[in-house]
C-alpha cells in the first residue's frame, strides 16, 4: 500500500501533509508532518499540483486558501473538528452585533466562513502576541476555544470575550490525571496544550502548541515527559527523541476525527482524486486577510 501511495503521489504530482495527531503510519508516509498552519504554508511553497491533507476539514480549507491553484483532497470527507463547528458565521455576526466595535480574533481551528468574519487569526503558539498587538479600547471577541482564550487572557492584560467552544479531546485530560502522574514520575516535565482546561494547565511546566511541545522536548535536558495533548504526537516525539520517555497525560485523549484518516483512505484519495475541498473566492479573499494580518504581527 505504501509503495502504491508513493507511486501515485509522483504520478499526480502530489504532496502529502499529516498533522501531528494523525496515525503513526499516516505520518510515516507524509512529506511533511506538523501543525495545521505550518503544513499549509509548507505546501504552498511547493510546486505540487495536489495536496492530500491528512487532518480535519478546516485544515484542508486553510491549505486551499493558501494554495488556490492546487487541488486539495481530504481523504475522509467526514473528518471534521467539533470545536471549529461550535461557531458558524451567522452566530459570529450576532456576537459582533452584541459587541459593536470589538475586534475579533479567531483561532485557526475555525471554518473558512468564520475566518472571513474575523479581523485576525491566531495559532496556539502566537495567540498572546496577536492579542497584545490589538488596541485597548474595546474587549476582544475570541473564538472558538474558550480555554485557549482564557490562557491567552491570563498572559495579557487584555479583556477577552470568550466564545464557549472547546476541544472534546483535550477535555478528556483531567487535572487528577496530571496530579497522579506527577506523583509516579516526579522528575518528568509536564507539557500540555493550551486547549486543555485551566486547572490542567496550572499543573504543567509549559503550555505549548504541538510544534512547541516537539521543540521543547528537543531542547530540554529532562529525560521523561508527561504529554497533555492528543496521543498522535507521541509517535513523532519518539522518532525525534528516541532516547526520551513519553507518558501520555490521558490515554483517552484520542481525536476520532483525526484518526478517521487511514493509509487506505490516503491511497483511495490519490486513486480517485477525492474528496475535493474548496473555498469560494469571496470567502477566501476575506479569510486570507485575517491569516495575513496574523502573519504580519508575528
Ligand atoms: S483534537 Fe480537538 S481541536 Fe483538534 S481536530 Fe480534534 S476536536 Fe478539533
Amino acid at each position: 500500500m505504501i509503495e502504491k501511495i508513493i507511486e501515485l503521489k509522483k504520478e499526480r504530482k502530489a504532496v502529502i501533509l499529516a498533522h501531528n495527531y494523525q496515525l503513526g503510519e499516516v505520518q510515516d508516509v507524509a512529506d511533511f508532518v506538523g501543525d495545521s498552519l505550518g503544513l499549509s504554508q509548507q505546501a504552498a511553497k511547493t510546486d505540487a499540483k495536489v495536496i492530500v491533507f491528512c487532518g480535519v476539514h478546516f485544515m484542508a480549507e486553510t491549505a486551499a486558501m493558501l494554495s488556490p491553484d492546487k487541488i486539495v483532497l481530504l481523504p475522509d470527507p467526514n473528518a471534521g473538528c467539533p470545536m471549529a463547528d461550535m461557531i458558524n458565521a451567522e452566530q459570529l455576526r450576532e456576537e459582533k452585533k452584541k459587541n459593536p466595535g470589538s475586534p475579533v480574533v479567531c483561532y485557526v481551528n475555525s471554518t473558512a466562513e468564520v475566518k472571513a468574519e474575523c479581523d485576525v487569526c491566531c495559532t496556539s503558539s502566537n495567540s498572546i502576541k496577536v492579542v497584545e498587538r490589538l488596541g485597548d479600547e474595546r474587549p476582544i471577541i475570541f473564538i472558538p476555544d474558550q480555554y485557549l482564550g482564557a490562557y491567552t487572557a491570563s498572559k495579557t492584560n487584555k479583556k477577552l470575550i470568550l466564545w464557549p467552544g472547546y476541544c472534546p479531546t483535550h477535555m478528556k485530560i483531567g487535572v487528577d490525571d496530571i496530579i497522579n502522574l506527577k506523583k509516579e514520575h516526579p522528575y518528568a516535565e509536564v507539557l500540555v496544550h493550551p486547549e486543555c482546561r485551566p486547572e490542567v494547565i496550572a499543573q504543567a511546566d509549559h503550555a505549548l502548541s504541538t510544534d512547541g511541545i516537539i521543540k521543547r522536548v528537543r531542547q530540554s535536558l529532562s529525560r521523561e515527559f508527561i504529554i497533555g495533548t492528543e496521543l498522535g504526537i507521541i509517535h513523532r516525539l519518539k522518532i525525534e527523541s528516541p532516547e526520551k520517555i513519553f507518558i501520555p497525560a490521558s490515554k483517552r485523549a484520542i481525536c476520532p476525527d483525526m484518526k478517521a484518516i487511514t493509509l487506505e483512505k490516503v491511497l483511495w484519495a490519490l486513486e480517485r482524486m477525492e474528496y475535493h475541498v474548496t473555498v469560494p473566492p469571496e470567502i477566501r479573499e476575506k479569510a486570507v486577510k485575517a491569516v495575513n494580518r496574523m502573519l504580519e504581527i508575528v
